[in-house]
């Protein structure tokens, strides 16, 4: 039996994590909500670098590294290759394929937040999308900007910022109602890909509303790449058969 440590924090990953038995491990940041009712193992928190994954992967005699972590959380990827060439076990990854731009989408490419904001100074009422880290900037958002921000953890707004703390996945109808009562004139997301967070594109469509598109960051080539959890599970299945 192949032991297989996942590293997750997605849906995706979840989707995986309830196919696994008890002989394997879920392993989680510790950011998020924590599944109580999955019948393989799950552990919290970081393991120290690649050279802590190493040890892990030694220790607990693991056989197969599946990363399943989202796109842009590229240093825990980078670990997850290292640690298992450290070890001498195979390193599988889950790249879910980005969203493309549509006919008549508006979308401005950028690589940080600097970029970003010079970029949003032409707008008045962006509606981020893009995690905590906008919530670092909140003092310093210009006069002729109200910002809403949209992300997993609860944090005061300010006068200038309102906070939703909410998690996917989004419906088209509830996205439009927002769109509507907010009246953003920018989305700024990163390039998540997925059909839990889309619908904000959608209405962006409709509404002809400009989209900036954090660029997603290198990540290194795993052993094996798969498009989506079906086509991993798939191969997991014949090889453990
Ligand atoms: P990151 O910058 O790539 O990783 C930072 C550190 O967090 C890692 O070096 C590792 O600590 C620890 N870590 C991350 N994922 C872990 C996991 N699955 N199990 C154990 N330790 C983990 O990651 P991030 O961007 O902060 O994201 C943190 C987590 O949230 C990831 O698991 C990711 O899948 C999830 N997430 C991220 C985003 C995003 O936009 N970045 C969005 C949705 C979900 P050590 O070095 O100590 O091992």
């Amino acid at each position: 039996m192949m032991r297989i440590l996942l590293l997750g924090g997605t849906g995706d990953a979840l989707k995986i994590a309830r196919q696994l038995g008890p002989d394997h491990v879920y392993s989680l940041a510790g950011l998020g909500k924590v599944p109580d009712d999955l019948a393989c193992a799950v552990r919290v928190g970081g393991f120290g670098g690649s050279a802590g994954m190493a040890r892990y992967i030694e220790h607990e005699r693991i056989g197969l590294v599946i990363d399943a972590t989202h796109p842009y959380a590229a240093q825990i990827s980078a670990n997850a290759m290292q640690a298992s060439r450290a070890a001498r076990v195979p390193c599988w990854a889950l790249r879910r394929p980005g969203w493309q731009p549509q006919d008549g989408d508006a979308w401005r490419m950028v690589d940080d937040w600097r970029e970003l904001s010079v970029l949003l100074a032409a707008f008045k009422r962006p509606l981020f999308t893009l995690g905590r880290e906008p919530l670092a900037h909140l003092d310093d958002i210009p006069p002729h900007q109200f910002w809403t921000v949209r992300c997993l953890d609860p944090h005061e707004g300010n006068a200038r910022a309102r906070i939703l703390a909410t998690r996917g996945p989004f419906t088209l109808e509830g996205e439009r109602a927002l769109f509507s009562a907010e009246a953003f004139d920018v989305v700024v997301s990163k390039n998540s890909g997925g059909s839990a967070t889309e619908a904000k594109l959608e209405v962006a469509r409709e509404r002809g509303l400009p989209v900036v598109m954090l660029r997603r960051p290198e990540l290194p080539a795993a052993d094996r790449e798969f498009g989506d959890v079906a086509e991993l599970l798939g191969a997991w299945r014949r090889i453990s058969s």
